[in-house]
Order: structure tokens, then C-alpha cells, then sequence
């Protein structure tokens, strides 16, 4: 690669502000400029392992490899050079006799975690290009956990509010958009999780306790929730939740279970919260803030009738216990 070819790219590359462009647009470069074959990405999911799985597999846990530039729901397989990759963390370089070119695997780190694997093939290039592909990985992985951290909530973990409402509207976009999809749409919910009298553990605890419990509740929810659903903080002890592929019903069912296991939860030193919960299924191109409104209406619902429970939007409406929210004019053309 010249350097013209070298400043171009950089420039591109530092253009993205996207994880899943910024990837797409290196496995471009590993394809065309290293002669690459087959680049691919793959993201790690470990979080939701049960805990009896991770117990039995304490010493080879296998999480699950998705590949999300080609489709998000199939599983690939682990195979052992990704296995290896994943658990040392250091990069793959195969033996230069291969003849259908050397693997390398690249890890992406991001703290402790690994968060995806790039795979690829390449051709036996002399020492210094395969030192200018070192470097561009390198730049590759730097500005992948710049990227990441700027998507995610600083105390938990979880995605924050702006790429949750990104995410989210690429979702509608592309089950309501005009282009051209295959298949039916995703079912798609919208739920808004918010903890019960959090004021009181403040008060009985200190801010500090109020954090932890904050933390716990996020990790209780990345094993509650599947690999697809998007889970966010929404705001101060609010959360906010997209669950993938199922209708209202079942995501109602789903969200149970999970204030279920919120209340048996045991938070140390601070013991037993609960959480109201109120959802909404997506059903048309709607603004977003619309469709967190019907789900806040619900959620309020919940807080007034109890607290600890879930409600969905809909039922409310169809029993008279909520009136409709009126879609605000100019919906669709705000998209
Ligand atoms: P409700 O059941 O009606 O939701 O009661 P609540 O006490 O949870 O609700 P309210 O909205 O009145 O209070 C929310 C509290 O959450 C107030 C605020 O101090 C606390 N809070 C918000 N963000 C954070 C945070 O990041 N850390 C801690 N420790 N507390 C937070
Ligand atoms: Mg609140
Ligand atoms: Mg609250």
C-alpha cells in the first residue's frame, strides 16, 4: 500500500463513527489492498452463558460467535484457532506453506473482554507489508474501543441512550423502511424498566449502594435478555429494552420472568429490589419518542397499580385503562 493509499485510508477509516461501519470498511481494505479472502467479523457473546453453564465450563466456557455484517441470529462455529484467539487474546498468524493462504485471526480487546474476532485469509506478503497490516490492526483496534466506549454507559456498561435510539431506528427503518427486505419483519417491543422506591435505597444506603444496585441490575439483565435484544441505560435508574422476534404477548411473558428474577435477586448488603416494567410493540414507522411515550404510559400504569409488575401498552388501551397516544403529525417524514 502507498502512502497515498495509507492517508486515504486513515481518513476513511477515522470517518466512521459506527462500530459495525468501521469494521465493514476494514475487511474492504484487508480484501482489497492485503489481497485478503474470506475477512470476516465475528462478535463474542459470553454475557448471558447461564451460571450453570459457565460453572461446567469454567475451564473451556464457550461463548456464542455471531456474524453481524451477515446475519445477526445464526450461531458460527467456534472452531479451535478461534477458540485459542478468544482465550489468549493475542493475535493468529498461520504458517506461510498453507497454500490457500496464511489465517490470521485478530482479537479485539476491548479491557479484559473480547469483544469480536476478524478472520481472514491472506496471501504470503513480504516483511514489510505484513508490518504495515500490523499497524493498520493496531489502528483498527484503537479506534474500535474509542468507538465502543462512546457508545456505552459509563457506569454499567450497557449501551447508552443515543445509540439505543440509533440502533433502534435502523431496526424500524429497515421492517417499516422502503427498501427492499426479505422475509417479515422482526416482531419488535419496546420496554421501559424503571426500580421501584430507588430513592429509598439512596437514603438507607448512600449514592454508592444506589450504584452497585445500578450494577448488578445491569448484569442481572445481560443474562436475562437474548444476544439480539438491545439493553440500555436509559437514563438514572430507568432502563431501556428491545426485544427481537416476538409479539407483544410473549415479550410480556418474557419481562416477567425477568422482574421475577429481579426480586429474587440478592443485592449485597443492600438485599431485595423490584422493578415496574412497561412495554409496546412496534407495529409502523412511528417516531421513537411516540413509541417510548406509549411504553412510559404503561410503565406509569404499573407504578400507580402496584409497582413489581409488567404492562403492556396495548392491553391497557384495548381495557379502556389508558386512552391511545395520538401519532404526532409529521411521523413519518422526521424518519
Ligand atoms: P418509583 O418507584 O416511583 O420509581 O420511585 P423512585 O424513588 O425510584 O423514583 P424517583 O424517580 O422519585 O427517584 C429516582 C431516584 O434515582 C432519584 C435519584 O437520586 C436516583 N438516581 C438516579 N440516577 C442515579 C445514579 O446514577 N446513581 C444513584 N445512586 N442514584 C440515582
Ligand atoms: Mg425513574
Ligand atoms: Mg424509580
Amino acid at each position: 500500500m502507498d502512502i497515498p493509499g495509507l492517508y486515504s485510508f486513515i481518513d476513511t477509516l477515522t470517518r466512521q463513527h459506527d462500530q459495525l461501519r468501521m469494521v465493514r470498511c476494514f475487511l474492504d481494505l484487508l480484501t482489497k489492498e492485503f489481497s485478503a479472502q474470506d475477512a470476516s467479523y465475528y462478535e463474542v457473546h459470553s454475557h448471558n452463558l447461564k451460571n450453570k453453564e459457565k460453572q461446567n465450563n469454567d475451564q473451556q466456557e464457550v461463548p456464542r460467535l455471531y456474524n453481524p455484517l451477515v446475519n445477526k441470529n445464526t450461531i458460527v462455529e467456534f472452531d479451535e484457532q478461534l477458540r485459542n484467539v478468544y482465550k489468549s487474546r493475542e493475535m493468529f498468524i498461520g504458517d506461510t506453506s498453507e497454500t490457500d493462504g496464511r489465517r490470521c485471526i485478530y482479537p479485539v480487546v476491548v479491557g479484559l473482554q473480547v469483544f469480536g474476532l476478524i478472520d481472514f485469509k491472506i496471501p504470503a506478503h513480504e516483511n514489510k507489508v505484513m508490518e504495515q497490516l500490523g499497524f493498520l490492526i493496531r489502528l483498527f483496534g484503537n479506534l474500535f474501543i474509542l468507538i465502543y466506549k462512546k457508545e456505552r454507559d459509563g457506569l454499567t456498561g450497557l449501551l447508552n441512550r443515543l445509540d439505543f435510539e440509533n440502533r433502534v431506528h435502523r431496526i424500524i427503518n429497515h421492517n417499516f423502511g422502503n427498501e427492499r427486505r426479505v422475509g417479515a419483519p422482526d416482531d419488535l417491543c419496546i420496554a421501559i424498566a424503571d426500580i421501584d422506591y430507588f430513592k429509598k435505597v439512596n437514603d438507607e444506603f448512600g449514592h454508592l449502594f444506589g450504584d452497585e444496585v445500578l450494577v448488578h441490575l445491569s448484569q442481572l439483565m445481560n443474562r436475562s435478555f437474548r444476544d439480539q435484544d438491545l439493553i440500555c441505560r436509559y437514563g438514572g435508574e430507568e432502563f431501556a429494552i428491545a426485544i427481537h422476534g416476538v409479539g407483544i404477548n410473549s415479550a410480556t411473558r418474557i419481562l416477567e420472568r425477568f422482574i421475577k428474577a429481579v426480586q429474587a435477586y440478592q443485592v449485597p448488603q443492600v438485599g431485595s429490589v423490584t422493578m415496574s416494567v412497561g412495554v409496546v410493540q412496534v407495529t409502523k414507522k412511528e417516531l421513537l419518542t411516540n413509541i417510548i411515550d406509549k411504553a412510559d404510559k404503561a410503565l406509569y400504569f404499573a407504578k400507580e397499580n402496584g409497582r413489581n409488575q409488567v404492562q403492556a401498552y396495548e392491553t391497557l388501551v384495548a381495557e379502556h385503562k389508558l386512552q391511545e397516544v395520538d401519532a404526532r403529525a409529521g411521523d413519518i417524514e422526521l424518519f
